[in-house]
């Protein structure tokens, strides 16, 4: 029987297909009113042991059921999501920021195509060898337990990236969400409880701490983490305790390079939200916007026109185009930056004034020109809606500047020499590269950072294939 969910009050969290409730508890704020919305259960140690141990439990008959089982389970669970959809949305904007008619609702239908598709995807057993004398099998079985930890920015859609593939290779769960958004993930946990055996989806919420013990545990034999990497960093020491299996989907610090031959009209709305997109929090955002000199003037006279019929404010108007930034901790890491900016006389084409005197974490699209290589605004990644706008003429140059970073997430170019533009992304180091398009994911696309942005993949059947081991059969005949 299907049971009405509030989405409005009792937040629980999900062990072994109960409704966990604490008296130690953690408020949810509103990002664009800095208003308390919620109170969020502090899972103990012992919640945690608890979850951790019904997930093993139940791993045993859920790993024994045949993919299709499971791909039933999958199917449903995205079906759920798409009934509780307009109730997830709103929820979403709430505790996030982002516009619900635009960022809220695309997170959701990504969410809920990602069920749908993953529950059809299959690791077939591949035979390697097949002579008179033996036959050799390559086959892929679960892990066990894993722990998914996840940030604020894509609550939703980040944990739905590791629940579904990691169920359907035959796994169970504990995931712990972003104590800055964890009312989402809590009530998905609740339409969890609808779909999947008892124990198979565990929901904890607590602080960084939490995540800490997620990671330390002996029980736990994969960890799959989205957020920056210096945390990432820290998962990957203390997932060494077991040897756990790790995957990490960390910071980036994209560019984009736009050529001389492309036009700033018809192209600055595309980089526009692929810049500021859910205000800038976004790991594979632009992060830095490489322009020719030829058309620089041009291009960041069309852009700073463009940003300024943008509308910034609550998410739940629907003239909204970019909401708050969705916490303190990194609305005071902007505002640092932006303080940074005006202290080393940079030059700001549009926004910058930080209005204090109104509630919500609110930042305006700010755009520098031409900032110096080694300035902060450059190097580090704001996770804000700041974007450094630079100048290059040499194209050995540029390449250089921007492979010049630890991170290695994503990056594109634009221009009308489709040729030369794929010659100049072969250069660039990063998990992906887009040439005149931009953050295009697929459920059969992988996905995954060099060098300091990540470790492994997500999505596709490389995605499902990290949460299996490789297990060899071999068979004299
Ligand atoms: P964060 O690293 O501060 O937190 C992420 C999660 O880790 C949270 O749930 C947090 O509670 C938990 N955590 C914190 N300390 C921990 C510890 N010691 N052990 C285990 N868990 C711990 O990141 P954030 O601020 O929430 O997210 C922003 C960052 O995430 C940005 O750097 C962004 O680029 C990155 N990000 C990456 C991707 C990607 O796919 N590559 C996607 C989204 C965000």
């Amino acid at each position: 029987m299907i049971k009405t969910i509030a989405f409005d009050k009792d937040f629980t969290m999900t062990i072994n297909g109960k409704s966990v409730v604490k008296e130690q508890t953690f408020n949810a704020v509103n990002p664009a009113t800095e208003e308390i919305i919620a109170s969020v259960p502090e899972a103990s140690k012992d919640d945690l042991e608890q979850a951790v141990q019904s997930a093993k439990t139940v791993f045993k008959t859920w790993s024994n059921k045949t993919p299709d089982e499971r791909g039933e389970y999958i199917y449903k669970f995205g079906e759920a999501l798409d009934r509780y959809k307009e109730e997830l949305m709103s929820l979403l904007t709430l505790e996030q920021g982002k516009p619900r008619h635009s960022g809220a609702k695309i997170e959701l239908d990504m969410s809920i195509q990602w069920c749908k598709e993953v529950s059809q995807q299959r690791l077939d057993l591949e035979i390697i060898e097949d002579t008179e004398q033996h036959v050799v099998e390559k086959h892929y079985t679960p892990l066990g337990v894993v722990g998914a930890i996840t940030p604020w920015n894509f609550p939703v859609l980040l944990g739905v990236w590791k629940i579904v593939p990691a169920l359907m290779a035959g796994n169970t769960m504990v995931m712990k969400p972003s104590p800055y958004t964890p009312l989402c993930t809590l009530k998905i946990g609740e339409i969890a409880r609808e779909v999947f055996p008892d124990g198979v989806l565990n929901v904890v919420s607590g602080g960084n701490e939490l995540g800490q013990w997620i990671t330390e545990h002996p029980d736990i034999n994969k960890i799959s983490f989205t957020g920056s990497t210096a945390t990432g960093k820290k998962v990957m020491a203390s997932a060494s305790t077991n040897l756990k299996r790790i995957t990490l989907e960390l910071g980036g610090n994209d560019a984009a390079i736009v050529l001389p031959d492309a036009d700033p009209k018809s192209l600055v709305e595309d980089l526009f939200w692929a810049a500021y997109g859910n205000s800038g929090q976004w790991c594979i955002a632009i992060k830095r916007l490489y322009v020719h000199e030829e058309i620089y003037d041009e291009f960041l006279y069309e852009l700073v026109a463009f940003a300024k019929s943008i509308n910034v404010g609550n998410g739940n108007n629907p003239s909204t185009d970019l909401g708050p930034i969705q916490n303190k901790m990194q609305y005071e890491k902007v505002k640092n930056i932006l303080e940074d900016i005006k202290d080393t006389n940079l030059n700001i084409a549009l926004g910058g004034e930080v209005d204090d005197e109104q509630p919500g974490y609110f930042i305006p699209v700010t755009i520098v020109d031409n900032p110096p290589e080694d300035s902060r605004i450059v190097k580090e990644e704001p996770f804000g809606p700041i974007l450094p706008v630079l100048k290059y003429n040499d194209y050995d140059d540029v390449i250089e500047r921007v492979n010049n970073t630890p991170f290695g997430l994503a990056g594109s170019v634009w221009g009308k020499d489709v040729e030369f533009a794929k010659s100049l992304a072969r250069k660039i180091e990063s998990g992906t590269v887009w040439v005149n398009e931009i953050h295009i994911h697929g459920t059969h696309i992988p996905f995954g950072g060099h060098k300091q942005s990540g470790f492994g993949i997500e999505n596709s059947l490389d995605g499902l294939a990290e949460f299996t081991n490789t297990k060899v059969y071999m068979f004299k005949k």
